[in-house]
């Protein structure tokens, strides 16, 4: 599977390395984890494999920082890996995993922790102390939280961890929408996008600043205009790590965000359990208050989901990725349709409308492809069908990707067949073409600058 140099030029190399990796320590290898990370915080794990053929990929082996053979062994992986193969194919992985062993602060939610500090016989009211300090007061850590005993403070401090998010690369100005990189505690990176407020259509100016959370690290979905699925799929994020991202942004930018989209990287339906959990902690009163009509969850259209969400009480926007509106169209760009074609997927939209309330559909613009009048007729029949508005989007190029956006004079004929449909369609002057701020190209952009002197290297 793997690429590698000529044999003369690195056998040796090549041997000592898988040397290494087919004889770590076994015993280790074979300790359960969880039974095995709590006494090591610091655990982590190396994990080579293409996380998608292979999942959850090759585990090698984990290495304990407390333990300097391991470390070592550790590190002569990591330095000896590079030297071995002169090109990595995209899809192969070497991440070094910091297992969270500790949850992190910014994912607690107030009557769980309530519960478990009752169960340890400590005032209840405590955690509305602390859920004010981190999402009221926003502290990183337990030592900051005055008005608690030392020793509550101290136990909680080998619970949770401290968030660990650092931003590499903003791109972009104050007043315009920014592109923020994020690099995780595991290495991996993802991004975020602000979009602050701008005078709306009429002049008066809007009251919105809106951040743009990724749910996944990559996506699995691989729809073919997008630069989030060009690498594939490498983890969920947790729910803590989805609140941070607005945590950050508010931090970094100065400004209250007031509106929230998981239109980032990732397909947020395929990781319902976290999204449901950040999206708990970001609506709560007790956590950032932001309300449910200001929260939208935008899906590629995982139709057992959708239904699920129907039947569950969490109160929040859903926007479904339409894109094509024939499946000989939409399954030209999108490969989820062959999972779920149009007629199972609306059948899934039908049901969420009919138990909760309206959805919107995106809808990218791409010349040649979805921009026919055919196209806008047959979608403003599924607009009818599920009374739907449509948010039209203008394609954003991605580096390396084939698509276009049609001409303005198209993409108002799109829309005004829509509109003589009776249907409501928006035609967005989208911001962010200029910073790459389609979901998923800043980190493509900068994974790829970043391997690149690693490969020529060898
Ligand atoms: N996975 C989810 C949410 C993340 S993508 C989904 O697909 O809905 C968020 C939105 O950005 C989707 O509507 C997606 O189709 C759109 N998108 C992806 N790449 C884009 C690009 N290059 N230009 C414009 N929109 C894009
Ligand atoms: Fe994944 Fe959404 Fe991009 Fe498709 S558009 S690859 S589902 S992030």
């Amino acid at each position: 599977m793997l690429e590698t140099r000529s044999a003369s030029a690195c056998s040796a190399t090549r041997r000592r390395f898988y040397r290494l990796v087919s004889n770590p320590f076994p015993v280790l290898k074979l300790a359960p984890l969880p039974r095995v990370a709590p006494r090591y915080p610091r655990a982590f794990a190396f994990c080579l494999g293409d996380p998608l053929r292979s999942a959850p990929g090759f585990l090698i082996s984990f290495a304990l920082f407390a333990n300097p053979e391991l470390r070592r062994w550790a590190l002569d992986v990591e330095r000896l890996l590079p030297s071995c193969f002169l090109n990595l194919p995209s899809s192969f992985l070497l991440s070094r995993v910091d297992f969270r062993v500790k949850p992190s602060l910014t994912g607690i939610i107030l009557e769980e922790l309530a519960d478990s500090l009752r169960e340890r016989g400590a005032a209840s009211y405590r955690a509305k102390q602390i859920t004010d300090w981190i999402y009221k007061k926003r502290v990183g850590s337990f030592d900051a939280m005055t008005d608690l005993p030392h020793k509550l403070r101290a136990e909680l401090a080998t619970e949770f961890d401290a968030p660990m998010m650092d931003v590499v690369r903003v791109l972009g100005s104050k007043d315009t929408t920014q592109k923020i990189l994020f690099r995780l505690r595991d290495q991996n990176l993802i991004e975020s996008v602000l979009i602050p407020a701008s005078p709306a259509l009429y002049g008066q100016p809007s009251d919105r600043r809106t951040i743009c959370v990724s749910s996944q690290v990559g996506c699995a979905y691989g729809c073919k205009f997008c630069a989030s699925g060009l690498e594939g799929w490498t983890r969920n994020l947790d729910g803590a790590e989805m609140v941070q991202q607005l945590i950050e942004i508010e931090k970094k930018s100065g400004e209250k965000i007031d509106n929230v989209v998981f239109m980032g990287m990732g397909e947020p339906l395929a990781n319902l359990k976290n999204l449901l959990r950040a999206i708990r902690i970001i609506n709560a009163p007790w956590g950032l208050g932001i309300g449910a009509r200001h929260i939208t969850v935008s899906t590629s259209g995982l139709a057992p989901q959708i239904r699920e969400l129907a039947n569950q009480s969490m109160q929040f926007r859903l926007a479904l990725s339409l894109h094509g509106a024939t499946d000989e169209v939409r399954g030209q760009i999108m490969p989820v349709n062959r999972r779920y074609p149009l007629k199972v997927l609306l059948e899934a939209c039908d049901y969420y409308v009919a138990k909760k309330r309206r959805m919107t559909f995106e809808y990218i613009l791409i010349a040649g492809v979805n921009d026919t009048d055919e196209q806008a007729r047959e979608l403003a029949k599924i607009a009818r069908r599920l009374s739907a508005k449509i948010n039209l989007i203008p394609y954003n190029t991605v580096e390396g990707l084939e698509w276009s956006r049609p001409s303005r004079a198209r993409q108002e004929k799109f829309q005004s067949i829509l509109r003589k449909h009776g249907v409501i369609a928006t035609l967005r002057r989208e911001k962010g073409h200029d910073i790459a701020a389609a979901c998923g190209q800043l980190r493509l952009q900068t994974s790829r600058s970043m391997k690149a002197p690693a490969i020529s290297k060898t």
